[in-house]
Formats: structure tokens, C-alpha cells, sequence
């Protein structure tokens, strides 16, 4: 007993050591790994507050609602209808249906994504769920919901988020997944971010991006994103994002990962 306690207080120091070593050599990296830990817990949590929603599946995506079925059955359809061509861009497939939630009331739907806006959001990406407003609440030209849902509507933009939370492990900036997102947005709809905006100042630089996102204009920060994510995918290809994303899955951080695909830190290249 005495040598199993002298033993596992060399194995306890041993295991802190090793610990703090790879902490000190890579920080992100114990972060990515513990993450889809963490995220599993979160997501067991968001399914049972919303257990006793109405439920509809896909062959890819399990939908939750309260709102009617008619709309359960377009947000399905509109979760089915580009989910391949994403999935294949990123050559990778979820192993689980992805969880939609849809909420007939906004308030509700702030309460559980934690958000405190003045304006809930369409749709946010959250623990490997996607969470949306029915499109009853924004969408007054109810004849035309249909269509309006299907070319405007979140789906393919919070899947993409789901798509590269899987896949970076949480180890991203914020504006790299917006940008993403709204890339895909933009290759899978046409629908292009900001397109009409135009910058007052100097346009963003990937400093002010990284540390200062929610401070800044919402718009011209999304479209910032935007742009510096389609020019490395027209530049390099999406293939080198793909790379990109699963570096920082390993736990590398930006700074490594876009020396390793881009062949420099990103701010030089795309500033
Ligand atoms: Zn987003």
C-alpha cells in the first residue's frame, strides 16, 4: 500500500510535469484537445432543456420545434438542401444528425444561447447545435417564405460554423469562422456579405479582427472577414482553408498553422 502511494506521487508529479511542458509549448494544443469534452457536456445540456420539443428527422439533421410543422418541415428542407456540397468542400462529414432548434419565441431563444442583444440573431451555432428563429418572426412576405427562407435563411451559415468548430477544435478567432461562414454563404447561395457597404476608414487590419471584434462595426467586421477569407480561397484555394482549420485543430496557433499553409503569418499576406 505504502509503495502504491510513494508510486502514484512520482506518477501525479510525473503527469503535472508533462502537463506543464505541454502547456508551455503549446497552449492551444491542450485546449483543443479537452474541447469536444467540454462541447459534448454543453450539448447534453441543450438537449435536454429542449426535451420535450416536437421532434422531426432527416436523413442528416434532427429538428426541434414548437413552431408548426409546416415550419419544422421547411427548416428541414432548407438544413438538407445544401448540407452535401458544404460537407464535401471540407471533405468531412459529422459523425452525428446535427441538432436544429427552432424557436417560435425570440426571447427564448436568447435565454438559451446566452445572448443579451436588443435584436436576436436568425440562427447561431452553439455546442454542435444550430439554433434558429422560426423564419415566422422575420419573414413578413409570408407568401414568398418558401423561397426567402431557402436563398436568405441561416442554415448554411451556422452549419458552416458547426463544420469548423468540429474541425479547429475552438481553436480560431472569431472573424475566421464569420469569414468562413459567409464564404460558404457566398459559394453555395451567391449571397455576398456587405457587397453594397463601403468602408468609411482604412478597412480593418487582421490585428484589430482578432482583438477588438465585438468592438468593432458589426458590418464592416463581418465584410472585412469576408473578403480576407475569399481572397485566400481564390488565391490558394479552399483546400489551403481546409488545411488552415485542421492545423489549428491539432492545436497550433493562427500564427503557426498560416506559416505551415500559407507559407507566412496571415497579416503579411492578406493585409
Ligand atoms: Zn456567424
Amino acid at each position: 500500500m505504502k509503495a502504491f502511494k510513494k508510486n502514484a506521487g512520482w506518477l501525479a508529479l510525473f503527469l503535472a510535469i508533462v502537463l506543464c511542458i505541454s502547456v508551455l509549448y503549446e497552449p492551444h494544443g491542450l485546449k483543443a484537445f479537452f474541447y469536444p469534452y467540454f462541447k459534448n457536456i454543453h450539448y447534453q445540456w441543450i438537449l435536454f432543456k429542449t426535451r420535450d420539443y416536437d421532434e422531426i428527422e432527416t436523413e442528416h439533421f434532427m429538428i426541434r420545434y414548437h413552431a408548426n410543422d409546416d415550419i419544422a418541415k421547411l427548416v428541414a428542407e432548407a438544413a438538407e438542401e445544401n448540407y452535401s456540397a458544404i460537407c464535401k468542400m471540407f471533405h468531412y462529414y459529422p459523425e452525428q444528425k446535427t441538432t436544429v432548434i427552432v424557436y417560435d419565441d425570440a426571447q427564448q431563444m436568447m435565454k438559451n444561447i446566452n445572448l443579451s442583444k436588443e435584436k436576436p440573431p436568425m440562427g447561431a451555432y452553439l455546442a454542435s447545435t444550430i439554433q434558429i428563429l422560426s423564419p415566422e418572426l422575420w419573414i413578413s412576405d409570408k407568401g414568398n417564405m418558401r423561397s426567402i427562407f431557402l436563398e436568405e435563411g441561416p442554415m448554411v451559415h451556422e452549419f458552416t460554423h458547426l463544420l469548423v468548430d468540429d474541425l479547429a477544435k475552438n481553436n480560431y478567432p472569431l472573424w475566421l469562422t464569420e469569414g468562413i461562414a459567409l464564404y460558404q454563404e457566398y459559394v453555395q447561395t451567391g449571397y455576398e456579405w456587405g457587397k453594397n457597404l463601403s468602408y468609411s476608414e482604412e478597412p480593418y487590419t487582421i490585428a484589430q479582427l482578432m482583438n477588438e471584434f465585438h468592438e468593432l462595426d458589426e458590418m464592416l467586421a463581418y465584410k472585412r472577414s469576408f473578403e480576407i477569407v475569399r481572397a485566400i480561397a481564390e488565391e490558394k484555394g479552399f483546400e489551403s482553408l481546409n488545411q488552415l482549420i485542421r492545423a489549428l485543430g491539432e492545436g497550433k496557433s493562427l500564427k503557426q498553422a498560416s506559416i505551415q499553409v500559407l507559407g507566412a503569418p496571415i497579416e503579411a499576406v492578406y493585409e
